[in-house]
């Protein structure tokens, strides 16, 4: 688990485009903190560049307060995961977990930490099916899964609730609070979904046109009583 810092982080795409602007932002180890804003305000392109998915135009990311601009991204020790699931089609749910362990670990002890993850995420049933024959909340779990296999020491999630009903919703958004809370480990959430930042963050950053407009926990974001 880990601190990301975002000092003056700036993120200009081609035809000027300014996605994200001079933006600040301090994650504690263990603190679960949630972008939130409506479409098209930057909330992915911050997530992107912590994950080294896309370049910074200026300021400065620092992981554990080290100058990681330029680190690699297989070197961040952070595991994303994305609305879209995308996982492998032709591949077991066991063996879409086990990936990324085959690149970044090959001598970690697969079967153990599959089961692991699997027993965490209570998808021990499901490893041996494929895509196809999974629901859409049962492939998000494989693809938490396949996040949390690795022990990142920090999680970035990227509206992963989205494509899912309400019902689910619901359930894998308390699941997700669970499981980051049991393995203490620092998340960023984006979510354009209030009631979702309310109930999962923290602290809540909302955004707007690029920037942070305010950052506090939920209550002091919406002056709850
Ligand atoms: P959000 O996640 O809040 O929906 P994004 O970070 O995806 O916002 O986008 C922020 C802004 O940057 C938007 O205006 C979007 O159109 C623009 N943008 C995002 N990705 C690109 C890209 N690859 N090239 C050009 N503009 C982009
Ligand atoms: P949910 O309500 O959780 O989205 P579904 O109603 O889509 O789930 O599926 C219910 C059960 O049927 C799940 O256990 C799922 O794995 C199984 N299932 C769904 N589609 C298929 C399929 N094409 N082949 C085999 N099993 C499936």
């Amino acid at each position: 688990t880990r601190t990301i810092s975002l000092r003056d982080v700036t993120k200009v795409y081609p035809r000027d485009v300014v996605a994200v602007d001079r933006l600040s932002l301090d994650v504690e180890p263990g603190e679960f903190v949630v972008l939130l804003g409506p479409s098209g305000c930057g909330k992915s392109t911050v997530l992107r560049m912590i994950a080294g998915l896309e370049d910074i135009t200026s300021g400065e990311l620092l992981l554990d307060g080290n100058y990681a601009n330029h680190l690699p991204p297989g070197q961040r020790q952070l595991a994303m995961v994305f609305q879209h699931y995308a996982l492998y089609p032709n591949m077991t749910g066991r063996q879409n977990i086990s990936f990324p362990l085959r690149i970044e670990a090959p001598h970690a002890d697969e079967r153990t930490r599959v089961n692991e993850a699997a027993r965490l995420l209570g998808i021990e049933d499901l490893l041996d099916r494929y895509p196809r024959q999974l629901s859409g909340g049962e492939q998000q779990r494989v693809a938490m899964g396949r996040a949390i296999v690795r022990r990142p020491s920090a999680f970035l999630l990227d509206e992963p609730l989205s494509n899912l009903d309400a019902k689910l919703r619901n359930r894998l958004r308390a699941e997700i609070a669970t499981l980051t809370r049991h393995l203490g480990v620092t998340t960023v959430y984006v979510t354009h979904d209030q009631s979702e930042a309310m109930s999962l963050g923290d602290r809540v950053a909302v955004m707007r046109d690029g920037v942070i407009q305010q950052v506090g926990t939920a209550r002091d974001v919406y002056r709850l009583p």
